[in-house]
């Protein structure tokens, strides 16, 4: 790691017994939480109103992109290939839309019961009101954040009536912190790292006590919301009868930035699918922090500065010199491995997929092609591989500005024609 060189870690302790911390009621009283929400989210946020409030992302089939990358990368695919499209998740356009909303959700609840406000059987819709914003006014959200995390919780935050402060890492995108400025969002810039914002941020917020503070490095519930995910891929498994047992194993490629979001959707896809959906992450080589972690059993005990890495990569998303607290502990038993990439992996898939799919999305998001080729030499060793599916989680995109796109599009495609 150390050497920036890509790797595929195995992890010894995958399908062991464990405690876990968080069972599947966990994950199920979190899916009736967010039901509850829905038809508050479809008024609040008209672009939701269309599938009822419920933020969900469609289960793509990928052909013209398995029949290209898997030529390019030099390797074969036996199975079907799709794409989670978590680009299209509305309000944030990226994977943060499940846990950080789910969170800033299960706070507005807790406030507007303790006031007796609120009581479960109601329609939420009625938080859009004037009365209820006020009540927010009192209190504050905060969050660290690179860049999408921020997005989520500020825009539903401040859409509640929080006084809503994003503290972000200098490597955030300009335009994210425009789109929170202009709808009201306090954004504090770092010129550190993201764990200098995060945990500056967390130290500001608890001074106050009537500041909330979304904690990326270890809160629970960010997990659960990114964990509902499983409950609802599994409906669209068997819309799309795509079966999952022995002989038709499931494998779902994630990027991994603090971990959360692929650890927490992992844990749902353990719960619900069970022994036959195997996980891998994919991480920058500048910054395998998860796989840091887990490896040396150090978890957020260690960061990659600690063996001399820089940290900077063009996947901003996953710019996080430090794993969360959360993810090793939960994964060790449940995590199949971890690959890293260099940057220009990321950027020619970018590219590619633009190419092959007309699907824009930013290059935190499409790591999980990196851990695909990189992981099947061991899979087709280990697994009943010709009747498997696969399904690379694309985490973000849809808010990039145009010229962004653009520029990275110009960038993947000239190393896509050194690579061809
Ligand atoms: C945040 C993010 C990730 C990684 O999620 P973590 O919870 O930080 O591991 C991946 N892709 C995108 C686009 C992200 O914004």
């Amino acid at each position: 790691m150390a050497a920036e060189k890509e790797t595929l870690w195995i992890n010894p302790d995958y399908g062991k017994a464990a405690d876990l911390g968080l069972t599947r009621a966990d994950l199920f009283d979190a899916s009736a939480r967010l039901d509850r929400f829905a038809p508050y989210m479809a008024v609040a946020f008209p672009e939701t109103a269309k599938t009822g409030g419920i933020l969900e992302s469609p289960l793509r089939r990928l052909e013209a992109m398995q029949a290209d990358v898997t030529k390019r990368d030099g390797y074969a695919l036996p199975g079907d290939l799709y794409l989670k499209v978590d680009n299209e998740l509305p309000i944030s356009g990226s994977i943060k839309s499940r846990g950080g909303i789910y969170e800033v959700l299960k706070i507005a609840e807790q406030v507007a019961i303790d006031h007796k406000m609120l009581v479960y059987g109601d329609n939420y819709a009625k938080l859009n009101a004037p009365e209820f914003r006020d009540l927010f006014s009192h209190y504050g959200i905060a969050v660290g954040s690179t860049g999408n995390l921020g997005l989520s919780i500020g825009i539903v935050a401040a859409k509640l009536g929080f006084n809503t402060t994003v503290h972000m890492s200098s490597d955030a995108k300009q335009w994210k912190k425009d789109t929170l400025r202009s709808v009201g969002v306090n954004v504090v810039e770092y010129d550190g790292s993201f764990t200098t914002a995060i945990t500056t941020g967390r130290a500001l917020a608890a001074k106050d006590p009537s500041v909330f503070f979304i904690d990326d490095e270890g809160s629970k519930d960010l997990f659960l919301g990114y964990g509902v995910a499983a409950i609802r891929l599994q409906k669209q498994l068997r819309d799309q009868n795509i079966q999952v047992d022995e002989d038709h194993p499931l494998f779902v490629y994630l990027p991994a930035g603090v971990g959360g979001s692929p650890s927490g959707t992992t844990f749902g896809l353990k719960q619900i699918l069970g022994k036959n959906v195997h996980a891998i992450f994919a991480e920058p080589t500048h910054v395998p922090s998860v796989l840091l972690g887990m490896a040396t059993g150090m978890n957020n005990g260690i960061s990659v500065y600690d063996i001399g890495l820089d940290g900077l990569t063009e996947a901003d998303g996953l710019a996080v010199g430090r794993p969360s607290r959360l993810a090793g502990r939960v994964m060790k038993t449940l995590l199949l491995g971890i690959t890293t990439f260099d940057d220009e992996q990321v950027m020619a898939y970018t590219a590619e997929m633009m190419d092959t799919e007309d699907i824009k999305l930013e290059p935190s998001a499409i790591a999980g092609f990196a851990a695909m080729a990189a992981s099947q030499q061991y899979l087709s060793k280990h697994f009943n591989m010709p009747n498997a599916t696969h399904i690379v989680w694309a985490t973000g995109g849809m808010l990039v500005p145009e010229s962004e796109h653009a520029r990275n599009y110009k960038i993947g495609e000239a190393l896509l024609k050194q690579s061809k």
